[in-house]
């Protein structure tokens, strides 16, 4: 049996959330470090064009399982499957996207498989005797634990979205395709699905978004935060905001970026009224440029700015938004 890397191919929201083409690439770099082939697992029921997707996006294979009954979300069927999957093929490594079906879904599939699972991973690397190096935040965040699973199998981490960069499409890319049937003795649901409501959409996800404008506490109140949407929609950006900011209800929980939140990687980040903590910098230490704006001078934030602008967090935000708007009349 070829060696193989799975990647667990969350496809909901398809088009806005890109993490399982991420790992899908990061895949192919670890594999080629052990001599082994890339498989994206794909359940469901029509199906078909996302296994085209992954293949050309980097998947040399696709084990697909595909009828009506797992068209609906079904964590115990899921668990079950990828449990029976795992041990039939006995990938190396598996890898799932840490989105919320994701953080569900892996810890039950570790559990069943009897092997270890780093949650939320920031890095992936094969270490000189083949092992996966889970890198992950830990300890609140204060310290970035690299972890081994030397015994078990498969080795399994859950990555965060936005960590690593996905092959672009490549319609020349093939793979094979193997379909499995379902099972006939899987559990029966304990739990119904009674009814599914899309959260609003943002316009665009805040991962892929090359402007930020984050916020911090020194924004001062919500509606003075209100602002920020104002500028980032000038700046064709998104808006993020550092825990208390949420905590307060200024802006919902999805706009959280840093341990317990997104990883960021815009070409600009402007950071108003934000210390600096570590739990917030982690995530923000792609951007290409940042711009932050601090009464303190010295906040952790000013330092790790490109342009660092001592000044009222939200007067220099209103300042910004007469300043593009008068360009954009004139
Ligand atoms: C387990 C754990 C996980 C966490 N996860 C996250 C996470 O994912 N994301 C996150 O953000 N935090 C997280 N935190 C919280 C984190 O430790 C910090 O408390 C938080 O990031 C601070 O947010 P802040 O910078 O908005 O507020 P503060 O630290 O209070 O900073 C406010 C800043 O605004 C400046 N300021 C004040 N008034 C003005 C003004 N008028 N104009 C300009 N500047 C002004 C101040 O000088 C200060 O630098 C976590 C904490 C723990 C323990």
């Amino acid at each position: 049996m070829n060696r193989s890397i799975w990647v667990f191919a969350d496809y909901r929201n398809y088009f806005q959330n890109r993490v399982t083409l991420q790992l899908l690439a990061k895949a192919n770099q670890l594999a080629a470090q052990i001599g082994a082939e890339v498989c994206a697992v794909v359940l469901g029921y029509k199906i078909d064009e996302y296994v085209a997707e992954y293949i050309a996006h980097g998947a040399q294979k696709v084990v697909v399982v595909e009828h009506r009954s797992l068209q609906k979300y079904s964590m115990e069927k899921y668990a079950v499957l990828m449990e029976r999957l795992a041990r039939d093929y006995q990938p190396e490594i598996i890898l799932i996207g840490a989105t919320a079906f994701g953080r569900e879904l892996a810890p039950r599939v570790a559990k069943r498989l009897g092997t270890g699972l780093t949650a939320d991973c920031i890095g992936l690397e094969m270490t000189e005797d083949g092992l996966l190096r889970q890198i992950a935040p830990s300890f609140g965040g204060n310290l970035v634990a690299e972890i081994l699973t030397p015994e078990h199998r498969p080795q399994m981490a859950t990555v965060r979205a936005g960590i690593f960069q996905e092959i672009p499409h490549n319609n020349s890319l093939h793979g094979e395709v193997v379909r499995i049937p379902l099972p006939k003795d899987l559990p029966k649901d304990r739990l119904r699905l009674i009814a599914y409501q899309r959260q609003p959409q943002r316009d665009q996800r805040l991962e892929d978004a090359r402007v930020v404008v984050c916020g911090g506490r020194g924004m001062g109140s919500k509606k003075k935060f209100k602002k920020l949407f104002e500028l980032a929609q000038l700046l064709a950006g998104e808006v993020g905001a550092t825990r208390p900011v949420v905590y307060a209800g200024w802006i919902d929980n999805d706009a959280l970026v840093g341990q317990a939140g997104r990883n960021i990687r815009p070409q600009i980040l402007f950071s108003f009224g934000i210390s600096g903590a570590i739990q917030h910098t982690a995530a923000v230490t792609d951007a290409e440029f940042i711009i932050a704006v601090n009464k303190n001078p010295n906040a952790t934030m000013m330092k790790m700015a490109d342009v660092a602008v001592v000044a009222d967090a939200n007067q220099l935000c209103s300042a910004l938004i007469k300043e593009l708007k008068d360009r954009i009349q004139t």
